[in-house]
């Protein structure tokens, strides 16, 4: 099935993101935690896609066992940054034998090696060039985009960042999924430009639980997010007690999803972690929302 008809509900879509293992040894741990996850019956799972490409066997593998095993509809994530074209059209050609049906078109991190390397041959800078590739493929598949309401890191302003967002929706992207945010009035007043700037298209509010204080730096040295002081008040608070931040950053994600939902924003993407736990417990605090 394609997501996007899930999206189009004015009913709370509940989502979750997992990612696959690095290596072969790790690929039976991760395969159960994405498995315990899809016995949740989510609206969707997303997979993501390693840099580079190189743990791409696993996205599609844990994909396809979810859809298949669970008949949990599965997204499947790609990306492009310095992959040849050949390598891209097998991906997808993959991606169909699957029986995949939802893609998120990504470009990938330029990571400090590639930013020093010889992009100009390249054949894609952006991904917007990938969803234009699938759509040239042929492949009949629901095509994913990111969106970032603090604006992308290498953006000069959200204008331009804006802009080039309306290139992927017009390329051929039916969904936007946002970077992680910690406050949500940054989602209204994104969701207010992008809806004067024409994006109509639905927009799935990734919503990160912070659940140890460690995180913390990770998430914000990856996504450059905005930390409210209510939330950093709440990491000082309870950061050296692991079960405590555990419970504290489960209800703040949940307190999270549920203004969202009651300012009419339906439809929400955990970034699970591979922690069926965690997403068990946010799916639970809200399944009277959730009419489960
Ligand atoms: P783009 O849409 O290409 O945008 C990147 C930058 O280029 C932006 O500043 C944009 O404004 C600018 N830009 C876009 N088009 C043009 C143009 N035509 N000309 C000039 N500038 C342009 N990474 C992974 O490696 N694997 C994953 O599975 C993964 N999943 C993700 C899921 C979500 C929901 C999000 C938000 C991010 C994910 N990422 C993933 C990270 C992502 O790859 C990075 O954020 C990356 O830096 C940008 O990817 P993009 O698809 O948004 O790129």
């Amino acid at each position: 099935m394609k997501i996007i008809e899930t999206l189009k509900k004015d009913t709370l879509s509940l989502s979750f993101e997992v990612f696959p293992p690095k290596t072969d040894s790790g690929f039976e741990s991760v395969k159960e935690a994405t498995e315990k996850i899809a016995e949740l019956k989510p609206a969707f799972m997303s997979v993501t896609y390693g840099a580079g490409g190189g743990t791409s066997k696993y996205t599609l593998n844990i994909a396809k066992n979810i859809k298949d095993r669970f008949g949990v509809e599965s997204l499947a994530h790609l990306t492009c940054v310095s992959s040849t074209r050949d390598t891209v059209l097998a991906r997808i050609g993959d991606m169909k034998a699957a029986g995949i049906e939802n893609v998120m078109a990504l470009r990938g991190d330029l990571t400090p090696e590639l930013m020093d390397s010889d992009r100009s041959q390249w054949p894609y800078h952006h991904a917007v060039e990938l969803i234009r590739e699938i759509k040239e493929s042929g492949a009949d598949f629901c095509i994913g985009g990111a969106c970032y309401p603090e604006i992308h890191p290498e953006s000069a302003n959200q204008k331009e960042d804006i802009a080039h967002l309306k290139e992927k929706v017009d390329a051929g992207c039916e969904f936007l999924t946002t970077q992680m945010f910690f406050d949500n009035n940054l989602l209204y007043n994104f969701l207010y430009k992008i809806r004067e700037a024409g994006i109509t298209v639905p927009v799935v509010a990734g919503i990160m639980p912070i659940t140890n204080a460690k995180q913390v730096e990770r998430a914000v040295k990856l996504s450059g997010s905005f930390m409210p002081q209510r939330f950093k008040a709440l990491v000082d608070k309870f950061g050296s007690d692991p079960a405590a931040m555990k419970q504290a950053g489960i209800a703040y994600a949940t307190d999270q999803i549920i203004d969202l939902f009651a300012n009419n924003v339906t439809n929400v993407h955990v970034y699970s972690m591979n922690k069926p736990d965690v997403a068990e417990k946010i799916q639970s605090n809200l399944n009277r929302i959730l009419g489960k």
